[in-house]
């Protein structure tokens, strides 16, 4: 089988360790590395030592020539509302006056904008319209990207979007995995009529959520458990009936109010809860004790001008496994600049560079179940690296906003190229 060797890097982040989300002390080493490189055989990685070794072991191999920057796994994005209409200028600017998020909401806005739009535009239109984003994303070095579906809101338009998602994940050149966020709003035509939000959550207990699992379109359902959007016993019912269809749990928990979505989800063995900006003391401590990943999205927290943020040291240092995401989506999260999580991560939520790295590849990872196919930089892992065009780990934050990735790989193939990127 041929070979490819990852050469000649200033420095290799490997993030090498136990294929499971990382927490408390192992948070503090990103395995930095000087003089390493990697080789790629098909779709894995075969070997990660000195170059000098590496081309021992392998002589005829074809060289990719890291050009003195910085080698890496492909990051991981976890949280994603990528498939979407028109974007949302104009709640942008309302917000800034002052109308708050759930109050656009309960005007029609906010979600119910983007089921508005979804709703309107065809399958193959939604398509085009998500591969040049997805592409800005994937082109920060991304190789694993989660998508939600969730603006339909109806089984037929979210079975929709699924298959929308689907086709994504069969002509991107990155690993795609599905969700469904059908529980994401009680849809305005259920809220209207009397006992509709009891026929909503009826609809996606017997009819989506079976459906989704019976045509393999997603692998997770999640949720928005918050005060004013679902109760903790609509989200418990609406999860245990999406489990018990075959399908891994999610939940967008905690994210405005505290409505211990953090301790349903460790209730419910579920692999992720993500946002947790408002998480109580009460809720550290359960993720803390659980294996649920805790993913924060400090883009949203930012683009809605909240003025704060989850506690992310609190988490990190009761010992949660603590991931990172972009949160894309067109109302709160219009961010494709992966690398800009990083910065976010520093200089928002107090991490370390080394903890921001992890929270974006191994913990990502975990927060996908992936934890042992992807995320780092060691043998038998599926070959999803970077060179970024800089030659220190730290650099990435620091280089707040830029474009430094230089080339991506997802499973032993290029997925980005961007030879012309200078640091
Ligand atoms: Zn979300």
């Amino acid at each position: 089988m041929p070979t490819t060797l990852f050469v000649n890097a200033a420095q290799t982040v490997t993030c090498s360790g136990p294929a499971r989300a990382r927490r408390g002390p192992e948070m503090q080493d990103a395995g930095v590395r000087d003089g390493v490189g990697v080789a790629v055989q098909g779709e894995r990685i075969v070997m990660v030592d000195t170059d000098d070794m590496l081309r021992r072991a392998y002589p005829d191999a074809h060289e990719v020539d890291c050009n003195r920057g910085l080698l890496a796994p492909g990051f991981v994005d976890s949280h994603t509302h990528a498939v979407f209409g028109a974007a949302r200028f104009a709640e942008h600017e309302l917000r800034a006056t002052g109308v708050p998020y759930l109050e656009i909401a309960h005007r029609g806005g906010g979600i119910h904008s983007s089921v508005r739009s979804l709703r309107d535009t065809p399958s193959g239109v939604l398509f085009d319209l998500a591969v040049p984003r997805m592409a800005r994303l994937l082109a920060g070095g991304v190789t694993t990207v989660e998508i939600k579906s969730g603006y339909g809101l109806s089984v037929a338009e979210e079975l929709r979007t699924l298959r929308v998602i689907r086709q994504l994940a069969e002509a991107l050149p990155a690993r795609v995995v599905a969700t469904c966020l059908g529980a994401h709003e009680v849809p305005l035509e259920y809220r209207e009529a009397s006992g509709g939000r009891e026929a909503w959550l009826v609809a996606l207990e017997e009819e989506l959520h079976p459906a989704v699992a019976r045509e393999g379109l997603a692998h997770f359902a999640d949720i928005f458990c918050e005060p004013g959007v679902f109760t903790r016993d609509e989200s418990r019912r609406v999860l245990a009936g999406a489990r018990a269809a075959g399908l891994a749990l999610k939940l967008h928990a905690d994210e405005l109010h505290d409505g211990d979505g953090a301790s349903l989800a460790v209730e419910l063995g579920a692999t992720s809860a993500d946002h947790l900006a408002a998480i109580s003391d009460a809720g550290i401590t359960a993720l803390a004790a659980s294996e649920t990943v805790a993913t924060l999205l400090p883009a949203t927290m930012l683009f809605l001008g909240t003025g704060r943020q989850a506690p992310a040291r609190r988490l990190l240092e009761a010992g949660a496994a603590v991931a990172l995401a972009t949160d894309f989506n067109p109302g709160t999260s219009p961010l494709t600049s992966f690398p800009l999580l990083l910065t976010l991560a520093v200089s928002e939520l107090r991490m370390s560079a080394a903890e921001a790295w992890l929270a974006t590849t191994v913990n990502g990872a975990a927060a996908l179940g992936l934890a042992g196919e992807t995320g780092q930089l060691a043998a038998g892992f599926s070959a999803d690296l970077a060179v970024h065009a800089v030659d220190d780990y730290r650099a990435l934050p620091y280089w707040f906003g830029e474009r430094l990735c230089d080339v991506a790989w997802c499973r032993g193939r290029a997925c980005h190229s961007s030879r012309a990127v200078v640091a």
